[in-house]
């Protein structure tokens, strides 16, 4: 994997070549580190621009980096070198606290802001929920993404949840409790043995949020191909706590890599039983 500093100089060399704009690129680079999880490098990068290349954009996009890695003293350290701390600043500093369930720190910020600011609605409303629905010191980490995937979905509940894969260079787009596929018996099959070995493995299944979009699509790739070693699919939303730990067991029941594109990052899911979001998404 290329180092940080290398995908820096890269980035300079090919503003070289091809022109494009230093600030453009180097900001580019900083955010998709940030979508795969890369809090880490995302940082240093960022600590290598050059200030008059930093704008609100790229604190926003180096803080959510931070937020998806769980870098939360990293932000904080961030935060505090801001002059300008915009409302959007500030949202993105109070979700990363609540991600991480810091959420004395985060009501602290959220104080401090409505004193030096009046609020326009609706300010930071996935951290006012957290606050409100999680018990910092009791909550866990996926119900709180949980509430946060729900907040989501309530504003976009007129969009469908889709998911999308490629099997045999063909494209195949699911939603949720999809039954329309003409091998949709095999998929059902297929989802049955994976949910029976994800019980046999320990998960308990959360009956309301089973059965989305991304389950069904990685079910198909396996129905096609039995011994896949690497699945990739695109979802319109964002994965739901549910998916993610049964994606994740999944990908290590079945000795398979999985890929989740979804609304919000870019989700590895690895042999080992790990996420490359660390669980922060
Ligand atoms: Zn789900
Ligand atoms: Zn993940």
């Amino acid at each position: 994997m290329p180092q940080p500093n290398q995908i820096g100089y890269a980035a300079m060399s090919v503003c070289q070549i091809f022109s494009f704009r230093k600030k453009e690129l180097l900001f580019f680079s900083v955010n998709s580190y940030g979508l795969n999880g890369m809090g880490l490098q995302s940082i240093e990068l960022y600590y290598q621009m050059p200030k008059e290349l930093i704008n609100e954009a790229t604190y926003i996009c180096v803080l959510n980096a931070c937020s998806h890695s769980g870098l939360v003293n990293e932000a904080l350290s961030i935060f505090k070198t801001i002059e300008i701390e915009t409302q959007r600043i500030y949202t993105t500093i109070i979700d990363c606290l609540s991600r991480a369930l810091f959420f004395e720190e985060a009501q602290k910020l959220m104080e401090e802001f409505e004193r030096l600011h009046i609020p326009a609605l609706p300010m930071y409303p996935s951290a006012t929920v957290l606050l409100a629905n999680v018990d910092g010191s009791s909550g866990h980490i996926d119900k709180a993404s949980d509430i946060k995937t729900q907040l989501y979905q309530s504003d976009t509940k007129k969009r469908i949840g889709l998911a999308w894969t490629v099997t045999n260079r063909q494209v195949y787009q699911f939603r949720a409790h999809d039954r329309s596929h003409p091998r949709s018996h095999e998929i059902k099959a297929e989802l049955e043995k994976i949910a029976n070995e994800l019980i046999d493995h320990g998960h308990v299944f959360d009956a309301i949020l089973c059965g989305h979009s991304e389950k069904i699509a990685i079910a198909w790739n396996f129905v096609v191909n039995p011994h896949t070693s690497k699945i990739q699919v695109t979802k319109n939303l964002r994965v739901c706590g549910d998916c993610h730990r049964a994606t994740k067991l999944i990908a290590a029941i079945r000795q398979c890599e999985i890929i989740v594109s979804d609304a919000n990052r870019i989700h590895h899911f690895y042999t080992n039983g790990q996420c490359s979001c660390n669980d922060y998404f």
